[in-house]
């Protein structure tokens, strides 16, 4: 993107002159592509030096695929779902990379239940889940980085309600996460001490509405103290997160009627065999609400630029959360 990410991007490691890119990326091309059976391809931009997967086959995905006693693929007896299960992770049928890097993952059998609303317990198991296959798929030699993440609601993308969300495991670090550990090793802090950006802060975990958020209800999620991944955290500590987890997303849903649709994703130590000492795992929400009902979309200065504009004051947005009143 912009001078500024292009800055960042080059802490993570030493960046290839342009002209060598480009004589990479003439290579481009040379792969048979038919737009409907075509596997799918990581290209990067000469220009920008932005990576692009592209993937004809994604085209071809219903929009909503209707099977199984209630319509729904994910409840029991649907076609993805033929026994029963409390949490489930499986591949995805539609993947956006091939080699079974693409999971999905069913937060439940309650076709109306949502993170926000189910006990702490079962969030818990959740966790446990994402953590179980942030190892097993991480112990891959062929997956560097496993990222798990959510779109929830349909104007963010989801094509089905059932609560779910999904795992991309990718051959490399990608380049936010490894602008973020190359941030962290340069001394800059995850946390930010302020209370008036706090949202939730108990048992050893805190949400808030960083200073500086791409999106108008942009949270962070994160443990005060510091912890690489999830399969590092103690059962005390998944606890504690999937309380401060469901009650942060129940104050976001809740600040606006008609609740606000969202994206989450979760940061990690990469799975490639570094130490990496500084990664300090943490969740991450974009709400894209910027009043009820009213999508803030990127604009074209923002894409031109690379630099971003929040019609929301954060710490506004901050006391919106924390003044929410939970059932
Ligand atoms: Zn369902």
């Amino acid at each position: 993107m912009g001078r500024l990410t292009y800055r960042l991007a080059s802490l993570a490691g030493p960046d290839p002159p342009v002209g060598v890119r480009l004589r990479e990326d003439r290579t481009i091309g040379s792969t048979p592509m038919t737009g409907t059976d075509h596997q799918g391809e990581l290209r990067t931009d000469p220009l920008t030096g932005i990576g692009v997967q592209v993937t004809g086959s994604r085209q071809k995905r219903p929009n909503l695929p209707t099977t199984g006693p209630t319509g729904c693929p994910f409840c029991v007896g649907g076609v993805e779902s033929p026994e029963p299960y409390r949490v489930r992770a499986f591949p995805n049928r539609w993947p956006s990379y091939p080699d079974r890097r693409c999971e999905v993952v069913l937060y439940s059998d309650d076709h109306d239940a949502r993170l926000s609303t189910m006990p702490d317990t079962a969030v818990r198991e959740v966790i446990d889940l994402w953590a179980e296959r942030t190892e097993s798929l991480g112990a891959r030699p062929d997956i560097s980085y496993v990222l798990i993440f959510e779109n929830n609601g349909a104007e963010v993308g989801a094509t089905i309600a059932h609560p779910h969300g999904q795992i991309y495991a990718y051959p490399h670090v990608p380049p936010l996460p490894a602008t973020e550990l190359a941030r962290l090793a340069a001394g800059y802090r995850l946390l930010e001490d302020r209370p008036d950006l706090v949202v939730v802060e108990r048992s050893g975990w805190r949400s808030w509405v960083p200073a500086a958020p791409v999106q108008p209800y942009g949270i962070r999620l994160a443990p005060l103290d510091q912890r690489a991944d999830l399969p590092s955290l103690s059962p005390e500590e998944r606890d504690a997160m999937a309380s401060v987890l469901a009650e942060t997303l129940g104050r976001l849903e809740a600040v606006f009627d008609p609740p606000m649709p969202y994206m989450f994703w979760i940061h990690q130590r990469p799975t490639d065999g570094g130490q990496w000492p500084q990664a300090w795992m943490h969740l991450e929400i974009a709400g894209p609400h910027r009043s009820p009902g009213v999508m803030r979309y990127v604009a074209g200065a923002e894409l031109g630029s690379g630099e971003y504009l929040n019609p929301v004051l954060p710490e506004d947005a901050a006391a919106a959360l924390r003044s929410v009143r939970l059932p």
